[in-house]
């Protein structure tokens, strides 16, 4: 299964929504969810689509999963930019209509954008201690959220290269600690394998906190083109077996259940 697939709706990923899930099928993904942006703060929502859309966004997905009933299942979702003062707005866009599940990220502190190499290179290359904690800070308030499902790529802040310090990841425990009060679901995000820092988010290290507490896994490729649909499943699927988990888990109109792990072929 594949939870975390964007679309060219957002204006920074390339493929029709169909090419996405002709490219999951080929890769032999059983379900994909499309997990397409919404940012509403303003550095962000260029790289987002606009509320306006979403209904657009909403009806063509179920459209095709009705399309490929009995080939694979899709699912249709949102990956909402936890923004303190946009949250509510965030979720009113969230709850107007019938998503199997929502995800939410920190993609933002302040005016940096942690995910994108051609702004603000101090910050998000090299990271200083403050940053650290106000983007700590930022995922901590965001479990707050009841309208988020799951926690998306819990340590992008790595993405180009520095891996965060030890007490990054000691705060982190603490994080699982709440998301597993909160019920909530971690990604597992296969793209880090290919950003700078070369290896997924979470740092496979953090599975065995995550097993310990009972949190229960996605797994996502964050897609931007069609053919990353599926990418780095085998490797991640050994990494999750190796942590203790045996299910990852899916939704369905925000009701969960699981399917026991199969390492892809290839
Ligand atoms: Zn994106
Ligand atoms: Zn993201």
């Amino acid at each position: 299964m594949d939870y975390h697939v964007h679309t060219m709706l957002c204006s920074h990923a390339r493929g029709t929504m169909e090419q996405y899930v002709n490219h999951a099928m080929h890769a032999g993904i059983s379900e994909i969810c499309f997990l397409d942006h919404l940012t509403l703060n303003k550095k962000g929502r260029d790289l987002s689509m606009t509320p306006d859309e979403v209904p657009l966004y909403y009806y063509a997905a179920r459209r095709l999963q009705a399309a490929y009933r009995g080939g694979i299942k899709i699912k249709v979702g949102l990956e909402v930019d936890f923004t303190p003062e946009l949250a509510e707005s965030a979720r009113t866009v969230a709850e107007s209509f019938d998503f199997d599940v929502i995800g939410g990220s920190v993609h933002f502190i302040d005016r940096h954008n942690l995910v994108s190499s051609r702004t603000d290179r101090r910050q998000t290359e090299k990271p200083d201690a403050a940053f650290y904690e106000s983007y700590l800070d930022l995922v901590n308030r965001m479990l707050d959220l009841k309208y988020i499902d799951i926690v998306c790529h819990l340590d992008v802040i790595k993405k180009f290269g520095t891996l965060p310090p030890d007490w990054f990841y000691d705060k982190a425990r603490a994080l699982l600690d709440k998301i597993a009060q909160t019920g909530k679901v971690l990604e597992i995000n296969t793209s880090g394998a290919a950003h700078p820092v070369g290896e997924i988010y979470p740092r496979p290290g953090l599975l065995e906190e995550c097993r310990k507490r009972n949190i229960p896994l996605s797994l996502g490729s964050d897609a931007h083109l069609p053919e990353q649909v599926g990418r780095g499943f085998a490797e991640a699927a050994k990494i999750i077996k190796n942590a203790g988990y045996s299910r990852i888990t899916a939704f369905d109109r925000k009701n969960r259940y699981s399917v026991p792990i199969q390492t892809p072929k290839g």
